[in-house]
């Protein structure tokens, strides 16, 4: 094993170099790379050392889902996300929007809505990204030969089949270690790849002047028009009251992710709440006390959220909150200060986890 892959940090600095090295013609590469920091997170190997197999198929589903609100108009105008403006991955998401409804809000809900279209969009993509950016992520302009300190990508190229792709398990293997680090270093890396990304777009489409403000929230922020659709089923069944300080809630209140969406992009039901202005004002994007997450966790909460998933076509997703709380709690240092209530801070301390959170054997 290459001794360098190891080290989070030295790691960090490579991921970075590779990107900042030479003009991105497509964002498709930083598409990968934070579909890739989201599967490590949500898939944190047992041993610090330990290899990570990556799915394709799985990882198309993740990049599918960073478009997903991307290929929203904007300005009335569709973003290119490439210098020739022609994109097989874009059009796939596309076929996949108007095959499942153009309101439907996720992927995942896609899934649920037009599962054949679901399937081809999975697998167009997945050759795509075999073809393109896992073929070049590691690759510096001008050289011949990869780097390949992330992934083994010597079976990889531009016209890879699916049946070669098949025969290799359809999957990368993540090196020793590079899950491990690359989960550690997902809430350091996904902001520089999300102000690299906007960068990118700007760009890529020169209507965007300084003088249109918001496109990072265009391409990264949640929907809160989609959000809103939670809000009255929620204060249904839960109360009109605040998830963090049991606030009585007007009628326009915030819906809160209580793992922020900066750090993981998890709308399931299981990851919203119904929070006052000032919980979420204050909250934004730290991360919550680990009792938090166990409140949001309950297995009451979970039942009755299993019924408004039911009502409204919209996931609970449990089991990612937990994959990706423990992804991000297990890699963080001890003692770190935790969000815990309005202008309360908790010190991360995992000697005593609730079940959800088992810690890794070392
Ligand atoms: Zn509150």
């Amino acid at each position: 094993m290459d001794s360098r892959s190891a080290d989070p940090l030295v790691l960090g600095q490579r991921v970075v170099a590779i990107l900042e090295t030479g003009l991105r013609v497509a964002t498709y590469k930083l598409a990968t790379l934070m579909a890739l920091l989201e599967h490590c997170v949500e898939n944190l190997p047992e041993h610090h050392a330990d290899e990570l197999v990556v799915p394709i198929p799985e990882l198309a589903h993740r990049v599918l889902d960073i478009y997903w609100p991307q290929i929203r108009p904007f300005d009335g105008r569709e973003l290119r996300q490439s210098n020739d403006g022609r994109s097989r991955i874009l059009a796939a998401a596309n076929d996949l929007r108007k095959a499942a409804g153009l309101t439907c809000r996720s992927v995942d809900v896609a899934q649920l809505r037009a599962p054949a279209a679901y399937l081809r969009a999975i697998a167009e993509v997945g050759l795509c990204l075999a073809q393109q950016p896992l073929h070049r992520l590691q690759k510096l302009p001008g050289a011949a030969a990869s780097d390949a300190f992330l992934y083994d990508d010597s079976f990889l190229h531009d016209k890879i089949s699916r049946k070669t792709l098949h025969k290799h398990g359809n999957a990368i293997t993540l090196k020793a270690g590079v899950g491990d680090g690359l989960a550690r270093l997902a809430g350091l890396l996904r902001p520089t790849l999300e102000i690299m990304w906007v960068e990118d777009v700007r760009r890529m489409n020169r209507f965007l002047d300084e003088n249109v403000p918001d496109v990072a929230g265009h391409l990264f922020g949640r929907e809160r028009s989609a959000m809103a659709a939670v809000r009255e089923p929620f204060k249904e069944v839960f109360g009109p009251h605040c998830f963090y300080c049991n606030a009585h809630l007007p009628q326009d209140n915030p819906i809160d992710h209580v793992l922020p969406w900066s750090l993981v992009g998890i709308d399931g039901l299981a990851n919203l709440v119904l929070a006052c202005a000032r919980c979420n004002g204050d909250k934004t994007n730290a991360l919550p006390a680990v009792r938090l997450i166990d409140q949001a966790l309950d297995e009451a909460r979970t039942g009755l959220l299993t019924e408004i998933a039911d009502y409204l076509q919209w996931p609970v997703q449990r089991g990612r909150v937990i994959a990706a709380a423990r992804g991000i709690y297990l890699g963080q240092p001890q003692g770190i200060p935790t969000w815990d209530g309005y202008r309360a801070t908790q010190r991360l301390d995992v000697s005593f986890p609730p079940p959800w959170l088992r810690a890794r054997a070392t």
